[in-house]
């Protein structure tokens, strides 16, 4: 039996009846950009989330764009952020108008290491964006407190991590504002692209609404230069009706979590996720480390089980950003990890047998590495 690394399709049968319905609601009112979905949707999650204003946009990379153009980073500002993210979160630093400064991650929970933005601290940071990558929280106690000491704002990348909290409070609430992406695959996901931005900041949400909305909140009354990034009125539907399955989906990740942990704790060359102190995971991946990542990745899909990399090459030794001449040395967890991470499958509905299965083709693995180790010995 094959095991998919996530599985859309089966979420949608489960609800088919709430989206069909919501779809079909959008295209009766033809309520397609903007109107009262939108808005119901933007109440919706920015009360699911703990913030006072939601302000919905295209995707989880213009939310990034629209948070550091809110907050007028400009020319010669430095933004640091983790070398360990997907590219969208440096990016749109460098389309933004500043210059993209990494960190390295903290060897243990895949987020960015507070020391080592310490060190990274110049006279020209304006602040940083943490990323809760897989959906594990970054270190914010840490964070904001460099933050205050050196009069940074901070934007947390929430994209991978709806619902997590960081010491029982919930994510997206520490910094000046936090962006959430609503790709069709991550633990809250739309049809097609989604993305919000959020914060407790009126004049700040404000200011980010007329950013996506052509620089105006009227029609025909701009008043600064926007883009066009609208969360269109299907989306903001089927994500309304997406959004009250949300805890009991994390759940289901969580549950799916402990047992690959359990299943898979016990082997020497694997290392589960580490999970820090008063952190909620919600698991967007289940990520392990492994020595001989591409042979065990080639063994579980000759077997039919699909893996991901998340991702081969960390941001600093991205083609993109040669310019900087970055080396491995100035990234040493985030480097050794882009060799040996690897995520399994994950998703809410994934069966104890699907699991069961994954983790009896990681012991055969191991065991006929096993072999030839002791093969080699002799
Ligand atoms: C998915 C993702 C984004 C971008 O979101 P899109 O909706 O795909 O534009 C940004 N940051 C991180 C960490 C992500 O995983």
């Amino acid at each position: 039996m094959p095991v998919p690394f996530a599985d859309l399709q089966l979420q949608y049968q489960t609800i088919k009846r709430e989206i069909d319905a919501a779809i079909a609601g959008v295209i009766r009112d033809s309520a397609f950009i903007r109107g009262r979905y939108v808005d119901d949707f933007e109440r919706k999650f920015a009360e699911a989330v703990d913030v006072k204003h939601c302000v919905s946009c295209a995707n989880g990379t213009d939310a990034l764009y629209l948070a550091m153009a809110g907050l007028k980073v400009k020319p010669g500002d430095e933004v640091i952020t983790t070398a360990h993210s997907w590219i969208s979160t440096s990016a749109m630093i460098t389309h933004a108008g500043a210059t993209v400064v990494f960190c390295d991650t903290d060897g243990s929970a895949f987020t960015i290491d507070p020391a080592a933005i310490e060190a990274a601290i110049t006279p020209r940071t304006v602040g940083i964006i943490p990323v809760h990558l897989y959906g594990q929280p970054a270190d914010m106690d840490a964070i904001m407190a460099i933050a205050r000491k050196h009069k940074l704002w901070v934007i947390e990348d929430c994209a991978q991590a709806h619902l997590a909290r960081y010491k029982g409070k919930m994510i997206g609430t520490f910094g000046e504002a936090a962006t959430y992406s609503f790709y069709p695959g991550k633990n809250l996901g739309a049809m097609g692209d989604a993305g919000a931005v959020v914060t407790n900041d009126a004049v700040l949400a404000e200011h980010m609404t007329m950013l996506a909305r052509h620089g105006g909140l009227m029609k025909h009354q701009h008043r600064i230069e926007g883009i066009n990034s609208r969360l269109d009125g299907m989306q903001a539907a089927i994500l309304s009706a997406k959004l009250p399955h949300l805890p009991a989906w994390t759940k289901a990740r969580q549950d799916a979590a402990r047992i690959y942990d359990v299943g898979l704790n016990q082997l020497e060359d694997v290392i589960v996720p580490q999970v820090a102190p008063e952190r909620s995971h919600v698991y967007h991946l289940y990520t392990i480390k492994h020595p001989h990542r591409d042979a065990l990745a080639a063994h579980l899909s000759a077997n039919g089980v699909q893996t991901a990399i998340n991702y081969p090459t960390a941001l600093p030794f991205l083609a993109a950003y040669e310019r900087f001449g970055h080396r491995p040395e100035q990234f040493p967890n985030a480097f050794a990890d882009q060799g040996r991470i690897l995520s399994l499958p994950m998703f809410a509905e994934i069966t104890p047998e699907q699991q069961g299965e994954v983790i009896d083709l990681i012991k055969a693995f191991e065991m006929k590495n096993g072999l030839k180790k002791l093969q080699h010995g002799r």
